[in-house]
């Protein structure tokens, strides 16, 4: 993946977050008329590269899930830009969006709530070729047998159901569905948090080798850091809406900066009974996205935090880089 990421770095990046916010409405007062926003996302910056694997990490509500709707517009961004290819489909009408719709496509944490119960699974895989007008019924239905065999899932499969598979075998068949239109781009949103330890790991040697075969991008959103490192070129660290830290992926777990960032790593469980490093503990819970605390949002929970922190914002900044690959934190501190 490195030397494809590489080779990426010198081209244009396929995937251009700039800026992004998704903002929700919220209501409150006895009335519901004072209207307050939840910052689920909140002015991210982000490039994807051909063939790369970005990993973006952080705990649950802390706007990753949101990050990757907004970019393939599930949810129409409040503010920034999703540039693909060079262009931009922030407000692109559906329109238009739908012949893109071919190069982005999205795996889902939960396989069993995104694949129709009610439809075969030969239906299933079949769907956006029918959606995108591609083929004829008997060339779909060549190619549906084609992807199930990529996936390593058997050709009988076709006239099932989904709740007649295990967890895994759901898993193989949403990514057969989302390789169907040959993707540039899949934003995997937990496709393997559901599933069992044992399984996790043939989904993602699944996801590798279709990485190598298809030349395929993907933006991994996963709350388990030894999971996004076991993929990921590069890896982002978000908190409360905002990239926290990003760098390359080895980078980030050997020489991580963001106190939070060694706060995650600190957790990874280590299989060797030698290596006595002491996790972590952060006070508290992740605050609310609705009135998160003032300067670095961190500060509250920061063994770190100095009076400037909760004044100031800390922008991120370039702390050095890794084969051309910049590694930035947000701190106000060289920790
Ligand atoms: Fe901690 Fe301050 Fe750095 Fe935020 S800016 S991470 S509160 S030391």
């Amino acid at each position: 993946m490195a030397n494809l990421l590489n080779k990426g770095k010198a081209d244009k990046p396929l995937l251009e977050v700039k800026g992004l916010k998704m903002h929700f409405p919220v209501r409150q007062g006895v009335l519901m008329r004072a209207k307050i926003f939840n910052k689920a996302v909140d002015d991210v910056n982000l490039t994807v590269h051909q063939g790369e694997t970005l990993g973006i990490v952080g705990e649950s509500g802390c706007g990753k899930s949101t990050l990757g709707k907004s970019i393939i517009r599930l949810y129409k961004p409040t503010g920034g830009k999703v540039i693909f290819e060079g262009e931009d489909i922030t407000h692109m009408s559906a329109k238009r969006l739908k012949p893109r719709r071919r190069n982005i496509q999205m795996i889902f944490q939960d396989p069993v709530e995104s694949l129709n119960a009610r439809h075969t699974v030969g239906d299933i895989i079949e769907e956006p070729l029918k959606i995108q007008g591609i083929g004829d019924t008997a060339s779909r239905k060549k190619r549906v047998l084609e992807l199930l065999d990529i996936v390593g899932l058997q050709s009988r499969s076709t006239t099932r159901y989904p709740f007649e598979f295990s967890g895994g075998q759901r898993q193989r068949i949403g990514i057969a569905r989302a390789i169907a239109l040959n993707p540039k781009l899949i934003i995997c949103d937990e496709p393997v948090s559901a599933l069992d330890v044992s399984i996790q790991s043939q989904i993602l040697n699944l996801l590798n080798d279709l990485q190598r075969e298809m030349n395929l991008s993907y933006f991994f959103i996963a709350h388990d850091l030894a999971v996004v490192k076991h993929i990921s070129d590069r890896i982002a660290i978000m908190y409360l809406g905002k990239v926290v830290e990003i760098g390359d992926g080895d980078e980030i777990y050997k020489r991580q900066r963001h106190p939070y960032t060694k706060a995650l790593i600190s957790a990874i469980p280590i299989p060797d009974p030698h290596n006595k490093s002491e996790s972590i503990v952060l006070k508290g819970d992740v605050p609310s996205p609705i009135n998160p605390p003032s300067g670095c949002t961190f500060h509250p929970r920061c063994p770190f935090a100095q009076d400037i922190c909760k004044k100031e914002v800390p922008q991120l900044r370039e702390v050095g880089d890794k084969g051309g690959l910049p590694h930035q934190v947000s701190c106000h501190f060289d920790l």
